[in-house]
């Protein structure tokens, strides 16, 4: 038995994403740069799946650039950035290695706090974006699932012409996002959360902003990202995108009950067991729970063996000891940090599976205690 709760780390593949993709791989495989019709076909398809994620969020399809990664969008636009860039001490570590990288010849870099729930002072923000040449700012944190006041922070630097990227990566499929209505200059987003291939995402730059490639060589993309086209997980991006904006009320409708079914069951039947940043607005999927004298390393670790994954940081961190940055930034305490562990649902997150997980831990930490 296999209960996946780690769908933040990320998520299968839709099986009409896969069937979308499948003719990519051996009939429609030729490069989309080649002058032949087999060309013209595979550069079809990537026009196709580039309406499809444009049409998630809101945006003209020109303005998506694909790439690998959203750790390669967000690089690429931090890199691409000439003068301070503000950012929050809570982001992923695409963005913290980037700016780390900038500081260390000489960018200003400004990395504001959070509060206990995750959010960030928009007033220590209006003070610190003065003359800043970027704001870098997660949509919902991958960790806790706390949501940003996106649209406050966008107006924010909007009025004062400072161009704002918004790491939307958890965001994207989970949370409308329409770029006509919100000023954001750049987006990032990634195809393997919302039931995507990995190794597919978008760099979105809302069609006037230029940014400096990182990679250089052919002109696909416009010029704005050399390599030949991943045309298979393009193809499956859009098909993921699509689904994605068609089921999006799935979240709340059905994920959000069994999330809020795990978190009142734990903490009525557990001591010393809460919620992190259960005041602010969160994610529907995504739950973070700190359980007193306990080792979440050791926690999921049990709940391994019971068949149940579950993760106590970003996926980039699990071999790393150190525990959540983002619960530590919250609750100024390395004791809470590292007794938190994270529940990420999905689509395929059943009532009979939650009771089990909710059985499984309360077992677990009576046992450990
Ligand atoms: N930003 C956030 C909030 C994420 O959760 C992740 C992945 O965990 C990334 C960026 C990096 O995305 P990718 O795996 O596409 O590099």
């Amino acid at each position: 038995m296999q209960i996946y709760l780690d769908h933040n780390s990320t998520t299968p593949v839709d099986s009409r994403v896969v069937e979308a993709m499948l003719p990519f791989f051996q009939e429609a495989f030729a490069n989309p740069s080649s002058a032949h019709t087999g060309g013209a076909i595979a550069s079809r398809a990537i026009e196709s799946a580039r309406f499809l994620v444009a049409e998630l969020v809101g945006t003209e399809p020109e303005g998506i650039t694909f790439c690998s990664s959203a750790t390669e969008a967000i690089n690429t636009i931090i890199a691409s950035t000439k003068g301070k860039i503000v950012t929050t001490v809570v982001e992923h570590a695409a963005t913290l290695s980037a700016v780390e990288r900038m500081e260390r010849t000489g960018t200003q870099i400004v990395r504001l706090s959070v509060d206990r729930d995750g959010q960030l002072d928009l007033d220590e923000l209006g003070e610190a974006i003065e003359g800043a040449a970027l704001v870098s700012i997660l949509w919902a944190n991958n960790e806790t699932g706390a949501i940003s006041p996106i649209e406050r922070i966008a107006n924010l630097c909007a009025s004062r012409s400072v161009p704002l990227h918004v790491d939307a990566v958890q965001a994207a499929g989970k949370l409308p996002i329409d770029l006509r209505e919100v000023p954001i200059d750049f987006l990032s987003i990634s195809a393997h959360k919302m039931n995507g291939p990995k190794g597919i995402a978008a760099l979105i730059t809302g069609g006037k902003a230029r940014v400096k490639p990182l990679l250089v060589g052919g002109h696909q993309e416009g010029g704005r990202r050399a390599g030949t086209e991943n045309v298979p997980g393009i193809v499956g991006f859009g098909a993921a995108a699509s689904l994605a904006l068609k089921e999006m009320a799935y979240h709340t409708d059905a994920v959000m009950p069994l999330r809020n079914r795990l978190e009142t069951s734990l903490v009525d039947r557990l001591h010393s067991c809460w919620v992190n940043a259960s005041n602010s607005p969160r994610l529907a999927n995504t739950s973070n729970i700190g359980f007193a004298d306990i080792d979440g390393d050791n926690l999921a670790a049990a709940l391994d063996a019971r068949g149940i994954y579950v993760s106590t940081g970003s996926a980039c961190h699990a071999n790393a000891t150190e525990p959540s940055h983002v619960v530590r930034a919250m609750t100024h305490s390395y004791d809470a940090a590292r007794s938190s562990v994270r529940f990420s649902l999905g689509h395929s997150t059943t009532l009979a599976e939650i009771d089990y997980v909710i059985d499984a831990v309360v077992l677990a930490v009576a046992e450990m205690r």
